[in-house]
């Protein structure tokens, strides 16, 4: 199931961004932090009171510049329109309503999406008399809050949750294997789905997918079930906002939530990009399987090391999911495109392997013999029992005397030593710890 989305809105300073880390320091990450996982985040996840959304600050898809605010507010309200399930639009309470908010203002209201006027730096209970002006944007009754201060941010989240859209059902097998097609415009992305496609059944074509933007398509090879579900659209492409290429990381967040394999295309004429970063990293914070796709290897001059060489540059830039298969392919002369399916049923299944406690435990008693468990001022960390508590991402519950005397280097040789037992490739994977009385 996606989680809904909400987006935050509004002029340069008026506190987009410490609102937005308030939120974020309540995130709840589903693997361990890596080194590597990037950290300037323009989406983070959210909990609260049983809900789960991810929250979109779109002052951060682009760096500030005087001259074109407007022009990029305007960018901001269309790509929060876009693929938004509610809107936050945030002003400035201490600067009080101004010709940019209601400017915006006119463009949230003919949406017809929820959207919240939030006024913030209301750092005290007076409201200001300023505050009243608010109500001129005809986006009905302003919620106070004090992003600093942490006022009111909880009613607000209330007022967000509230405005959620009804859950609605995949309507896919359980054995369906998702695949999110994940990629920057013209990496190939459609190309690659219609040469496989092209040699499959497709069951039905362009069925608009359940969420906004991405468009699936189901399909069989052999006895496996597949559906892929592509941001940009596959056949039915609209070029309307193609241009705005680094919108594409919003629009992938949706189809890597929903997917369980992320397909993360890579133009071997460009290498790695920040963008191609942002989006392996939440692919990897996500629990997803993921398998690197280099496209448009027709395009590059081959010498007898290249291939190396690019696996080391995606190693060193993608380093937090070693674990990813990677793939040289090409759309038009259809090289190894055949190995993508065999690659993502793989990865799917060792993303959703469980092992068996016994051989699990043999492996992690032979690993302790090898390399001694860390200790700390006299103190050692024992392992007494470790067991896999889920799949999909694959997880483990170390139990220990003692979790202060965990190091994060151990956990990586346990890790790895998991790795070397059952393979689990393709899929992040996380250990946490539990003290045993
Ligand atoms: P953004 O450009 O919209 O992301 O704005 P920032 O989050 O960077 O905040 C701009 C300035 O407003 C910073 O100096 C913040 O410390 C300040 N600010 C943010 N929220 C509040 C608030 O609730 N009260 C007050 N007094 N200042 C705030
Ligand atoms: P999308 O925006 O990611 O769906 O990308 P498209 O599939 O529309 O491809 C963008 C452009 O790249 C098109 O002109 C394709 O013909 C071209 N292209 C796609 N894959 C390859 C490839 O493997 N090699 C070469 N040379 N061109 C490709």
């Amino acid at each position: 199931m996606a989680k809904p989305v909400v987006a935050i809105v509004g002029r340069p300073n008026v506190g987009k961004s410490t609102f937005f880390n308030k939120l974020a320091g309540k995130r709840i990450a589903i693997v361990e932090d890596k080194p590597g996982v990037t950290r300037d985040r323009i989406y983070t996840e959210v909990e609260w009171l049983n809900h789960s959304f991810t929250l979109i600050d779109t002052g951060g898809l682009e760096p500030e510049s005087k001259d074109i605010i407007l022009s990029q507010m305007r960018n901001q309200a269309k790509i929060a329109i876009q693929t938004a399930d509610v809107i936050v639009f945030m002003v400035d309470g201490r600067a009080g309503l101004v010709a940019a908010d209601e400017e915006i203002g006119n463009l949230l209201r003919r949406t017809g999406k929820p959207v919240l006027l939030v006024v913030n730096k209301v750092d005290t209970s007076k409201l200001p008399d300023s505050f009243y002006d608010f109500y001129q944007l005809g986006l009905g009754d302003p919620f106070p809050i004090s992003s600093t201060n942490a006022l009111g941010l909880g009613d607000l989240l209330d007022e967000i949750i509230a405005r959620f859209p009804e859950k609605q059902d995949e309507d896919y097998e359980e054995d369906t294997i998702k695949v999110a097609v994940i990629g920057k415009p013209n990496v190939g992305k459609s190309s690659i789905i219609n040469t496989i496609l092209g040699e499959e059944r497709v069951i039905v074509s362009d069925i608009a997918g359940t969420t906004r933007d991405a468009i699936d398509t189901p399909f069989t090879h052999g006895e496996d079930k597949y559906v892929f579900i592509d941001t940009a659209g596959i056949r039915r492409k609209s070029r309307v906002n193609e241009d705005i290429e680094k919108y594409s990381v919003v629009r992938s967040l949706n189809a890597i939530e929903r997917a369980n394999v992320c397909m993360l295309m890579i133009d071997a004429t460009e290498g790695v990009t920040e963008q191609d970063k942002k989006i392996a990293g939440y692919a990897h914070e996500e629990g997803k399987a993921s398998v690197i796709v280099v496209n448009k290897w027709d395009l590059v001059q081959k010498e007898t090391n290249t291939m190396n060489q690019y696996i080391k540059d995606i190693r060193k830039e993608l380093a937090f999911m070693p674990y990813a298969p990677i793939l040289f392919v090409s759309a038009v002369t259809k090289q190894r495109v055949n190995q993508i399916l065999e690659t993502i049923k793989f990865i799917s299944n060792q993303h959703s392997m469980r092992v068996p406690t016994g051989r699990l435990n043999d492996v992690i008693g032979e690993a302790i013999l090898l390399n001694q468990p860390p200790s700390d001022k006299g103190k050692r960390l024992k392992i007494f029992y470790v067991t896999q508590i889920s799949v999909r991402p694959p997880k483990f519950v170390i139990f220990v005397n003692n979790r202060e005397l965990t190091h994060f280097s151990y956990t990586r040789y346990i890790e790895n030593k998991i790795r070397e037992a059952f393979g689990f490739e393709g899929t992040p994977m996380s250990i946490l710890y539990r003290e045993k009385g």
